[in-house]
Formats: structure tokens, C-alpha cells, sequence
């Protein structure tokens, strides 16, 4: 019987060691980098544009991986934000020290599942190693265990849920076993100006806001000693969880942890700390007062692609409890391998198949070293603060506090006698905008206090001196041709 024998279909370029096509990307990455000083800090085309370019038909072929990359290079042209380089002040955004880059490039090379010691041997012994060194340099307590995770957010869902096996636990209830249903209702005491990640973290973890009680803060967004104290002592015998910030997104501004932990600690409270950049103000002698007494608290969430300068999808858990860490990630089944004297990232982990995203971590900190993590923190500090003093005071903007850490607020107030709060609010988000359309630096705003302000957040390892002046004039500049 005669069979048809189907000709193997050769996808283009896979028949090669794929060497030209990485070769390409290293030379297009790097081309890139070296024109951050002189590119737009801002987009330079709208959606319609981009759509437009990649929004395409999916070939029924496949096309050659050189071909791919090309168009892929050449078609977000003027869609990549300039959140690599200096100038770039919104929101909370780090950029990319050479050695992670460069770490995080191989990390994709080598492909590996750092799920388990057995999957990934290298990068369990790699994630061990730099998680003693963030613990040293954070200054955690050292039997503290840790998970790397995708950022922050995830970071508050693992410890959260720490918490919420060790609160539960202290009532009796098993919640890996027996879930919320039934249970006695857990109570998060939150200071309000948290995070949004951290109300998405409790959602995931079957705990609402109604759940959620908001303690009042002062002036500066620090939660107030008294306030707390007040709600703590309401329901004194329900499963407690407080959520603490170092590093208000506004201000900068941290918890008074030495005043607050102790307090919570007497009510049986698991204490939480938001740390996702203010965490690192322990790094630097000049600013640790910031967060005296924060290694009492139960767990910390904070960033490695934010101020440590990783490349995204790389945050840090740590919990002073292991047992409850591990009780709430730990998985274990028969076709996995478990190697009881290795470190398997999913008994701290929320995921099962990860990037070994340790290795972008363990370069940052080797090239930094701890010296170079204290001078990158006290350097962008400086920055926020010498960009928000000047700015302050160029005619037609207002300093609205002192800046704190890497944080600075201005706003542009509208000079008219009557102008209403409306009116300022409408002056600084066009003068925001306008300042975005010099494309010398990018800026974000936010709502403080009532007042509409732009936030200026330093948080690059490139900023320089030379980036601080070239800004300054820049919104001289616009507030200058301003009508
Ligand atoms: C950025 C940020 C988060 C969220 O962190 P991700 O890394 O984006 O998940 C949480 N809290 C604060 C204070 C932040 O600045």
C-alpha cells in the first residue's frame, strides 16, 4: 500500500544555531541604549499609529526570526517609553543596570524552570545567595525566609497569605485545609493611604473590603499612633493583620514602625509592611532612621525592578515565620522531585513554572556591592530632592512639602486671584503635559491632600547631576511660554 509521505515543513531560521538573529537583538539593545540621552523621553506615536504597525494578520508561515525582529525593532519606533534612561520621573519606575540586563539576557538563554532545585540547580543556589544578601542589606531578621517573586504586588498576595495560615492558625482554623468558609472573619487594620496592591492582594486571598478597617493618618500620610491604638483595642480577640507602608507613593514618608509594631505585636497582630521602594531606605545610614523598627514586623514586600534597578517581573517576600510561608505556598506531588536539602522555590513561591529570575537580582547586587546600593539610594534621594527645591521655586510652581526619600511633590498653581482649586488642578495637569511634550523628561501626576500635584519620583541609577539642571531648565522653560 503506497503511503504519502508528507515533506517536513522547515520553519525559516530554525535550522540554524539562531546565532545572527540573537547577534542582531545584543546590537539593536545596545543601540538603543546608547541614544537614551538624546531620544524622547516620551512616546512620540499615539495608539492608532501602533496599532496600525503590529496589529497585523498571523502569517499562516512562519517568517525568518531576523525578519521578526526587525520588524518587531522597527515597528514600536516611538512606542517605548524612555523609562530606561534618566529623566523619567513617573509613577515608581527603576531602570536596568548593565550586569542584570546582561544577567536577565542569559536568564532567557538558559531557559531554566526555577520551580524546583531539580529543575533548575544553578538558579536555587543563585536565588539562596541573593536572598541572604537583600536580607543583609535590608536589614531582616536573618532566619527570615524569602520568595523572589513577579513584583510587589505578588510579593504582598505571598506574605498576605502567610498571614492570613498564621493568624487563622493562632484561632484554631486551618485555612489550607478547611479554606475561609466557616472560619473566624479575619480583620485588616491598613493605614489609608495604602497601596492599591495591597486591597488586590486581600482580594485574592477571599478577604473584602468590608474586612478592611482604614487607619487614619496624619499630615505627612503617617498612620496616626492613637488611631491605631484605638481600633486595635475594639475587637481585641479577632484574627489581626496590620499593614504598614515605608515609602508613601506621594510623600515618601514611613510608617513610625518603632512606635506601631509593638502596639500591634501586644494585640497578637501579624504586621505587614508595604515596603515596594521605601524598604531600601535601610540601605543608606543617612535615611535608615526612615524605617527604625521595621525588622520587628511579621513580613515585607518590596520591589527589585524599582529602586535596586532590575529589569521587570522581580519582587521580594520575606516573612519572619517560615512555617507559616511555607504552610501557605508549599506544594508537594509525586512526578515532582523534591530534594528535602535544596532550596525549592515553590514551598515559597506562588507560581510552579517561573523564570529564574534570581540570577538579574544576584548581578545587581555583585555590581553594586553594598557601598554602590547605599550610593544609588542616597543619589536618587538627593536628585528628588535638589529637583524638587529648584523647581519649587521657578515663578509659577509651589513645593507642596518637604521631599522625603526619592519623592518630591510640585504643582503649578493657576495665578489668577480667584482661582478655585479646579482651576490649579487644571494648571498643573496642562503644565504636566506640556512638560511631557518637551520629550526632556516625563513626569506623572496625583491627587494630594485634596490639591492636584506632579509627582517627581527618582528611582534610575542613570540620573545624573547633568540630567537634574538639563530638567530644571526644561520646565523653567515651559512655565516661561506658558499663556
Ligand atoms: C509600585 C508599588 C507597589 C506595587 O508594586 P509592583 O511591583 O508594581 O507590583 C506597591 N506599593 C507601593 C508603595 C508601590 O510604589
Amino acid at each position: 500500500m503506497a503511503t504519502t509521505v508528507k515533506t517536513p515543513q522547515v520553519l525559516p531560521g530554525t535550522t540554524e544555531p539562531n546565532e545572527e538573529v540573537l547577534r542582531q537583538a545584543c546590537e539593536k539593545a545596545i543601540a538603543y541604549l546608547a541614544k537614551l540621552d538624546a531620544a524622547p523621553v516620551a512616546a512620540t506615536v499615539d495608539r492608532t499609529t501602533l496599532r496600525a504597525r503590529l496589529d497585523r494578520p498571523l502569517g499562516e508561515q512562519g517568517i525568518a526570526a531576523e525578519q521578526v525582529i526587525d520588524d518587531l525593532v522597527a515597528d514600536v519606533e516611538g512606542g517605548i517609553l524612555g523609562t530606561a534612561g534618566g529623566r523619567f520621573f513617573g509613577w515608581v519606575i527603576g531602570g536596568t543596570l548593565p550586569a542584570a540586563l546582561a544577567a536577565d539576557w542569559l536568564t532567557s538563554a538558559w531557559d531554566q524552570n526555577a520551580g524546583l532545585y531539580a529543575t533548575a540547580p544553578a538558579a536555587a543556589v543563585v536565588e539562596e545567595a541573593a536572598g541572604a544578601w537583600l536580607k543583609e542589606i535590608l536589614r531582616l531578621p536573618k532566619q527570615a525566609s524569602f520568595g523572589l517573586v513577579t513584583g510587589c504586588q505578588m510579593a504582598h498576595a505571598t506574605s498576605l497569605a502567610a498571614a492570613r495560615h498564621w493568624v487563622l492558625a493562632q484561632h484554631g482554623w486551618d485555612v489550607e485545609e478547611k479554606g475561609l468558609a466557616g472560619g473566624p472573619a479575619i480583620r485588616v487594620l491598613a493605614s489609608d493611604q495604602k497601596h492599591g496592591s495591597v486591597m488586590r492582594a486581600l482580594r485574592l486571598l477571599g478577604i473584602g473590603r468590608a474586612q478592611v478597617v482604614d487607619i487614619q493618618t496624619d499630615a505627612m500620610d503617617r498612620v496616626v499612633p492613637e488611631a491605631l491604638a484605638e481600633e486595635l483595642a475594639r475587637t481585641p480577640e479577632t484574627p489581626t493583620i496590620l499593614v504598614l507602608q515605608a515609602g508613601d507613593i506621594n510623600t515618601g514618608t514611613c510608617d513610625a514602625f518603632e512606635t506601631l509594631i509593638p502596639m500591634a505585636k501586644r494585640h497578637r497582630a501579624w504586621v505587614h509592611v508595604d515596603g515596594a521602594f521605601g524598604l531600601w531606605a535601610a540601605a543608606s545610614a543617612n535615611h535608615r532612621h526612615m524605617v527604625r523598627g521595621v525588622e520587628d514586623a511579621d513580613s515585607w514586600a518590596t520591589d527589585g525592578h524599582k529602586w535596586l534597578n532590575v529589569p521587570y517581573d522581580c519582587g521580594y517576600a520575606f516573612v519572619a515565620h517560615p512555617e507559616a510561608h511555607q504552610a501557605a505556598m508549599s506544594w508537594r506531588a509525586s512526578y515532582l522531585t523534591h530534594d528535602g536539602e535544596a532550596r525549592d522555590a515553590m514551598e515559597w513561591n506562588p507560581e510552579f513554572s517561573r523564570r529564574a529570575r534570581g540570577f538579574a537580582t544576584y548581578a545587581a547586587l555583585r555590581q553594586l556591592g553594598r557601598a554602590g546600593v547605599c550610593d544609588l539610594v542616597e543619589r536618587c534621594c538627593r536628585h528628588a530632592k535638589s529637583l524638587g527645591e529648584r523647581m519649587g521655586q521657578l515663578p509659577g510652581a509651589e513645593l507642596l512639602c518637604e521631599p522625603m526619600l526619592n519623592q518630591a511633590l510640585v504643582r503649578f498653581p493657576d495665578p489668577r486671584a480667584n482661582a478655585t482649586e479646579e482651576d490649579h488642578a487644571k494648571r498643573t495637569d496642562a503644565t504636566i503635559a506640556a512638560i511631557n511634550a518637551t520629550s526632556e523628561a516625563f513626569f506623572t501626576g496625583s491627587t494630594w491632600k485634596g490639591r492636584r500635584v506632579m509627582r517627581i519620583s527618582v528611582s534610575n541609577w542613570r540620573t545624573s547631576q547633568e540630567d537634574v539642571d538639563r530638567v530644571v531648565r526644561a520646565v523653567e522653560s515651559v512655565l516661561k511660554n506658558r499663556p
